[in-house]
């Protein structure tokens, strides 16, 4: 269902989308297709719920942002169930990813009760000087699978909290969740309008949204190759946009480093959502001297994963989102073996009695080099690469990305060594000795081509707020 002005309707031409539980391979249920006539709708909806939202009290936006995030703790298992079936990460995570969903609510809840302005010192003394910090206007989000709940309310709780009103187009591939976050959108009684739900055809939706003049914002989180198409064509009426785009994290082990620790990061951040996040890590620079011993250990506990569907209790890693994204993997795994890698664990698809589903086993490769695939592109699945290095100076050289600067992380136990690589990185995010580094009042997003803008605390407001001037002669 597409939810429109308070309303949920059928897409006008009685299109469908199929959505498939990439488990099994089967199809869950049928959701309304929509295109660039519901998105004209949506927009107007927007535009005339913008100037009463606007008005209100950021202390008011805020109770009706409580409101919602009640309602999401209330049905976190029911929404939960909806994520894994649609895009098959575990139970455990999709519940740990509500969890974080929550938190944006709950930040930008309290946060749009703080939003300042500011008097200035006047150069003349017959004026007064004042900021004002106003919201953007209609907002329109498109949002990715691999974090269904917790990308759409990082963009919609702060837009919401600064005052503008919004149009969602999530991925195609999990518009359950997105049906479900609305549902307590309309339960929490947001007034029409003010927030828009359309499942459809991206580039029909995506047209409407960045030619429709009443849209004045587009915010993004995708791949990079998207967020430039919608920054280009955002351009002819210079939209403002906000883009969380790819990334290609390196890991950096150093001897000094506790290997118990960092091989739980990588864990962490290589294997949860199979691999399948923007801050997963890509690259793993191991210092030579422990190199053997660490892809040893690291392959052990990769090795003791459970694989299956999410559903199922106790497993650890779930399928890819779809058989395109397997059989990337493969090509990247097998690029990477036919470059001298070496095996330490995994290598292939899961042939096991039952599973259906886009499933690949989590895999280590040692001796990783710079003439594999693996080491420039997003992989987007469950493979660890490891590349031995010998001095600081000569992983510093090689750790930053041509393209991508979104997140990195370090272990060490050396305080001085950390603070020198860290002032190395180009990325926007630095986890030392932390594998998740991602928190509700901290900004999110990259550098280079991994984006345009931050998102989380007051970083992630002011992405939805304008500064009007006003000089008074007095
Ligand atoms: P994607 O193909 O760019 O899709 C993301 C969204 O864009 C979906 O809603 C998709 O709709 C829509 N889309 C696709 N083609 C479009 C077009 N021509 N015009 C407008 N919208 C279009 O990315 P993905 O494969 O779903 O997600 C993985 C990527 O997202 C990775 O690169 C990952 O690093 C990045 N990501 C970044 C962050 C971050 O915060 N930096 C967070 C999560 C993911 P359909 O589903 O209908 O095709």
């Amino acid at each position: 269902m597409l939810y429109i002005n308070g309303e949920w309707k059928e897409s006008n031409s009685g299109k469908t989308l199929e959505v498939i539980n990439p488990a099994t391979s089967e199809r869950i249920q049928d959701v309304a297709f929509g295109g660039s006539e519901e998105t004209k709708e949506a927009i107007d909806a927007a535009t005339e719920a913008f100037p009463t939202w606007k008005k209100k009290t950021g202390k008011e936006r805020g109770q009706y942002l409580e409101k919602v995030a009640a309602l999401l703790r209330e049905k976190t298992e029911e929404i939960a169930g909806v994520m894994t079936s649609e895009m098959g990460k575990p139970i455990p995570e999709a519940i740990r990813e509500i969890g974080i969903a929550i938190d944006y609510v709950d930040w930008y809840a309290e946060e749009a009760k703080r939003i300042y302005g500011e008097t200035l010192t006047p150069s003349h003394s017959d004026k007064h000087l004042m900021v004002l910090r106003e919201p953007v206007g209609v907002t329109a989000a498109i949002t990715p699978w691999n974090f269904p709940i917790a990308m759409i309310t990082r963009k919609l709780a702060p837009a919401l909290a600064a005052g503008c009103t919004v149009i969602l187009k999530p991925a195609s591939a999990t518009p359950l969740t997105a049906i479900k976050v609305f549902e307590c959108f309309h339960e929490a009684e947001l007034p029409k309008g003010v927030v828009n739900l359309v499942i459809g055809s991206a580039s029909e939706i995506a047209g409407e949204m960045t030619s429709n003049p009443d849209v004045k914002k587009i915010t993004f989180t995708g791949s990079t190759e998207v967020g430039k198409k919608l920054i280009q064509d955002s351009a002819a009426q210079l939209k403002k946009v906000s883009m969380e785009l790819g990334g290609h994290a390196p890991f950096i082990v150093f001897e000094d480093a506790d290997l118990d620790l960092a091989v739980e990061g990588i864990m962490l951040t290589k294997f949860k959502n199979c691999g399948q996040t923007c801050i997963s890590t890509n690259r793993i620079y191991v210092a030579e001297k422990i190199a053997e011993q660490f892809g040893q250990k690291l392959a052990e506990r990769v090795s003791t994963l459970s694989i299956g569907n999410g559903l199922e209790e106790g497993i650890d890693v779930g399928p890819l989102i779809d058989r395109k994204a397997l059989e990337k993997v493969e090509e990247h795994v097998q690029d990477a073996l036919s470059h001298n890698g070496k095996l330490l664990c995994g290598g292939k698809q899961v042939a096991k009695e039952g599973l259906k589903g886009s499933f690949y086993e989590p895999t280590v490769i040692a001796g990783a080099n710079e003439n594999m695939k693996i080491l420039t592109e997003e992989t987007f699945g469950p493979v660890a690469p490891i590349i031995p290095f010998v001095t600081e100076e000569e992983v510093i050289g090689k750790v930053n990305h041509k393209q991508y600067g979104l997140a990195s992380y370090c272990y060490t136990k050396d305080l001085s060594r950390a603070m020198r690589v860290m002032r190395e990185l180009d990325y926007g995010i630095v986890g030392i000795n932390d594998p998740t580094p991602v928190v509700a009042q901290a900004p999110f997003g990259g550098m280079k081509e991994s984006g345009i803008g931050r998102e989380g605390g007051k970083y992630g407001l002011e992405e939805y707020l304008e500064e009007k001037f006003v000089s008074i002669q007095i």
